[in-house]
């Protein structure tokens, strides 16, 4: 049994002030770590702060992004090895937005995913089609290339550890979900590409969410579909009320 996953997208919100009460106020009442592994993805500047906030609790600290480097001149950049430092256990590596205004690609994902995993990190690989992709049928084969190149050259143990969310580029915060069938359809195909590159055990353990527009009113039947092992999730994690709400779903 693959365990559900839930995480956090927080993107480029909240103040130092915001990040400490939804800290506080999630105190106590995540589900523990048998039911789900919950995890807030948070802006860089909060990362330390909110590993320490959260000690001996079953939530996970994610960053959004990071270098593949380990150390270096990349002016503005932070590496698995620092994360790593403060006890940052997940990285989100290849979100749409950042294929989309940083200039990320299938190899760039590579590499960091490689990276995230030589340092002890989570890697949630995103993947996901346009719109104009999804109307011209070409959601599997986008799909199964961004997994393909993403996990090109790295060991099915390694595989095991990754975690694939599958994040339609037209539902992320437009309010859009795909229905439960169609993200369970592509959750399938991304689990047979992975049987596929690295064999069936790989793809039996092998995490994968769906994101877009998740939130408490739809997550319930999002995640009893067999393919879906959890969600990422940006607007509807902000408020500790309905991120509490997600898990409780989710576990
Ligand atoms: C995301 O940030 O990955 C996301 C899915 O956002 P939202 O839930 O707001 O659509």
């Amino acid at each position: 049994m693959r365990k559900p996953i839930i995480a956090g997208n927080w993107k480029m919100y909240k103040t130092h002030e915001e990040a400490k009460r939804f800290a506080a106020e999630v105190r106590g009442l995540v589900p523990d770590a048998g039911q789900v592994d919950a995890v807030i993805c948070a802006p860089a500047l909060f990362l330390e702060q909110l590993v320490t906030e959260t000690k001996g609790q079953n939530l996970h600290i994610g960053a959004q992004t990071m270098h593949e480097e380990d150390s270096g001149a990349f002016t503005g950049e932070i590496s698995p090895v620092q994360l790593k430092d403060i006890g940052v256990e997940y990285i989100i590596i290849g979100h749409s937005e950042r294929r989309q205004y940083f200039n990320e690609t299938d190899e760039s994902v590579n590499r960091k995913v490689k990276a995230a995993l030589a340092h002890g990190l989570v890697p949630i690989m995103c993947v996901g089609e346009t719109l104009e992709q999804r109307e011209n049928g070409d959601t599997n084969r986008v799909v199964q290339e961004q997994v393909k190149a993403g996990l090109a050259d790295i060991s099915a143990a390694d595989v095991q550890k990754t975690v694939i969310a599958y994040e339609p580029i037209w539902a992320i915060g437009t309010g859009k979900t795909a229905t439960a069938e169609d993200a369970n359809t592509v959750c399938q195909v991304i689990r047979e590409k992975v049987a596929e590159l690295s064999g069936q055990e790989s793809a039996d353990a092998v995490r994968i969410q769906y994101g877009g527009s998740v939130k408490p009113a739809n997550i319930q039947e999002l995640m009893g579909m067999e393919h879906i092992d959890g969600a990422l999730v940006g607007g509807a994690s902000l408020e500790s009320e309905s991120f509490l709400k997600l898990l409780e779903a989710g576990a």
